[in-house]
């Protein structure tokens, strides 16, 4: 059954097996679509996360530019505005207009020419002088130096010309002597409403620059035609920021403003508008160890750019924000949202394969559970059935035991009465000699008592009573010898009891004293020492004694001299008992079946065959056995042998 538990249990869980292999197939499938739909999802939201990490970092980038357009045109302004008032100041002068009235005088001309270097000096400008009506310096602070403007004519120079308008001028250029960038600040001398002159103040570019020199973002300024004639990048120095008419470059090269240098534009890549006002602009930036320009070694950097204008001074300021680090937070936005969304993703998909593998384990758990549920309903079933059955079988048994014992009973009941039959049968081929047995005293008595009478006729009371007391004896002894016979007849209950093996023989050999009388028969008999006992019905085991006696005094009839010896000894637990005749021997044909009942060899009426076979049931009974032989100097002997109860006292 337990095979049959297991074979049940290894195919249903094979089942469950196969119903894994399916969810793992589906599973898998499923999988494939869980990694599709992520990638795309994965794709949207980096999309996403660029566009709006972009879009907050240029913000941001725009925010910052614009503070810094602001700082940057606020100091450019006080800084210039440092100057404005010093031309104003010059002009009204009355040295300057003394200058510019009287005949020229070295003197005075030294004068002035000192007060302007001592000006230039406090105001920290780069060159301050007198410019005569017609253009020439008549004046200047730079009067020693080898450059000096002393003499030289600048009437070319637009802010002289608005001076001599009447106008304030102001002018950025390169400057033609000192070939270094100055912004100048020109004022008309005035004398009754007639321009005498200018005062000129000219302030270094340079200086001013060096305000954004470590800026971390590009200022750019350019005058009205969008020419860069100032930057903290030297190399956009003297660029256009776009393309300009051939006209317009003729224009500039003619005022001298810039020398000779030639106007390229800035080599931009591509420029387009920002939502903020500003533009992001892409020039392509010349790698510094490459020394050239070249596209080679020039790599594109997208600026957003705005813009402020100084009106007064037609100048627009630029502030460009390198959008490198834009890339950099999109590029680290990036890497977030795809480390998020995979720490996500990975948590995700291990959380449902987790919730898979548990199902599934509970799928398995279920089935392994309704298999065994299944398997030990069918064993309860069974057990019910065997139970059922083995309940059917028991009564069957108990009814077969009642009807065996009752056959048994039976049996016994038949066997009592068989043996009982055949004790009475033995009783009746014994009554001759036993009727003799009884006869014979029963005439002694007749005798005595016929005697007794007469001599207690003759008064002889003496021979009397000597005749009576043997009358008594015999009668005693006849009385003893039917007292026995009433007990072997007697049917017995088989009850067990403990007794003198020596003295049941001694009763058997009195049934038979007649027999062994009449036939002459040589009797030897031993006896044991000590009272030995064994257990069982003492009549029956009397019988078996009486059967095997008269079996030998039977097979002697024909034989002489006839020798009967009955030994008993003990040997070991048991007690031996052998019947030894001289006799003819137990004949071949009946020695195999000699204890069979209804086997004999007497003639009809002599004997039923059964002495031998109930014999043997009643030593059996008794634990004992019983076997028979051929003595090799002729004779049969039989040996009973019974376990012994009493003490062992000795050999017999
Ligand atoms: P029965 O005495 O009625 O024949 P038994 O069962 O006692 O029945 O004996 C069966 C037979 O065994 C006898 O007929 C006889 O042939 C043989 N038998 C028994 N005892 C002896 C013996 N002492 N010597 C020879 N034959 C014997």
């Amino acid at each position: 059954m337990d095979r049959i538990i297991a074979t049940t249990t290894s195919a249903a869980l094979q089942g469950a097996g196969g119903d894994l292999t399916r969810d793992s197939t589906t599973w898998l499938r499923n999988w494939r679509w869980l990694v599709a739909v992520l990638a795309v999802l994965l794709a949207l939201t980096l999309w996403q996360t660029v566009r709006w990490s972009r879009a907050v970092a240029l913000d941001e980038l725009r925010d910052s530019g614009a503070r810094s357009l602001r700082l940057v045109l606020a100091g450019l302004q006080s800084e210039l505005e440092k100057y404005e008032f010093l031309p104003r100041l010059l002009a009204q002068d009355t040295q300057i207009i003394g200058l510019l009235t009287a005949t020229p005088d070295a003197h005075r001309t030294a004068t002035v020419n000192s007060y302007l270097e001592r000006v230039n000096e406090s105001a920290g400008a780069a060159d301050t002088y007198v410019m005569d009506h017609a253009g020439f310096t008549v004046a200047a602070s730079n009067w020693a130096s080898e450059t000096s403007f002393m003499g030289q004519n600048f009437a070319f120079r637009p802010y002289f010309q608005a001076a001599m308008r009447g106008a304030s001028g102001r002018y950025f250029a390169l400057g033609t002597t000192s070939m270094r960038r100055g912004y100048y600040f020109a004022q008309p001398v005035l004398l009754g409403g007639e321009v005498l002159g200018a005062a000129v103040v000219k302030i270094s570019i340079d200086r001013i620059e060096q305000a954004w020199e470590n800026a971390p973002f590009a200022v750019v300024v350019t005058d009205r035609h969008g020419v860069v004639f100032s930057t903290n990048r030297p190399h956009w120095r003297y660029r256009t920021l776009q393309p300009l008419p051939e006209q317009t470059l003729n224009m500039i090269y003619a005022s001298k403003q810039y020398v000779d240098r030639r106007l390229a534009a800035l080599p931009v890549v591509s420029s387009r508008p920002h939502h903020s006002g500003g533009a992001l602009i892409t020039v392509l930036e010349t790698v510094a160890a490459a020394g050239a320009e070249s596209d080679a070694a020039a790599k594109k950097v997208t600026y957003l750019t705005q813009n402020g204008v100084m009106p007064e001074h037609q100048w627009r300021v630029h502030v460009w924000m390198d959008t490198s680090s834009v890339q950099q937070r999109v590029a680290i936005a990036v890497a977030l949202v795809t480390l998020g969304f995979m720490i996500l993703a990975l948590t995700g998909v291990y959380l449902i394969q987790r919730r898979h593998r548990v199902q599934m384990e509970l799928a398995h758990q279920q089935q392994v559970e309704d298999t065994l549920r299944r398997a030990r309903d069918q064993l309860e079933r069974r057990v019910e059935e065997r139970t059922r059955e083995l309940v059917d079988t028991n009564k069957r048994l108990r009814r077969e035991i009642g009807e065996r014992r009752r056959a048994e009973n039976e049996l016994r009941e038949a066997q009592h009465e068989l043996v009982q039959a055949a004790k009475l049968a033995a009783l009746g081929q014994l009554s001759a000699g036993i009727t003799h047995e009884l006869n014979q005293p029963l005439a002694a008595i007749l005798s005595y008592a016929q005697n007794a009478q007469a001599f207690l006729d003759r008064e002889r009371y003496g021979d009397a009573r000597s005749n009576l007391g043997i009358i008594s004896e015999l009668t005693e002894r006849m009385a003893r010898l039917t007292g026995h016979l009433k007990s072997f007849a007697r049917k017995t209950d088989n009850v067990s009891s403990q007794f003198s093996v020596n003295e049941v023989l001694d009763n058997a050999l009195r049934l038979l004293v007649a027999r062994l009388r009449n036939d002459c028969v040589e009797l030897t008999r031993s006896c044991l020492a000590t009272d030995d006992t064994v257990t069982g019905d003492p009549i029956r085991l009397e019988q078996v004694f009486v059967n095997l006696l008269k079996n030998a005094i039977d097979a002697m009839e024909e034989n002489k001299p006839r020798q009967l010896k009955v030994d008993i000894q003990r040997q070991d637990s048991s007690l031996v008992v052998d019947v030894t005749d001289s006799g003819p021997g137990i004949p071949e044909a009946v020695m195999s079946k000699l204890f069979d009942p209804f086997i004999t060899t007497k003639p009809v009426g002599s004997g039923l065959g059964l002495g031998l076979s109930i014999s043997y049931s009643i030593v059996s009974d008794m634990g004992g056995t019983i076997e028979a032989s051929n003595q090799s100097e002729g004779g049969a002997r039989f040996r009973v042998v019974l376990p012994a109860t009493g003490e062992d006292h000795g050999r017999g």
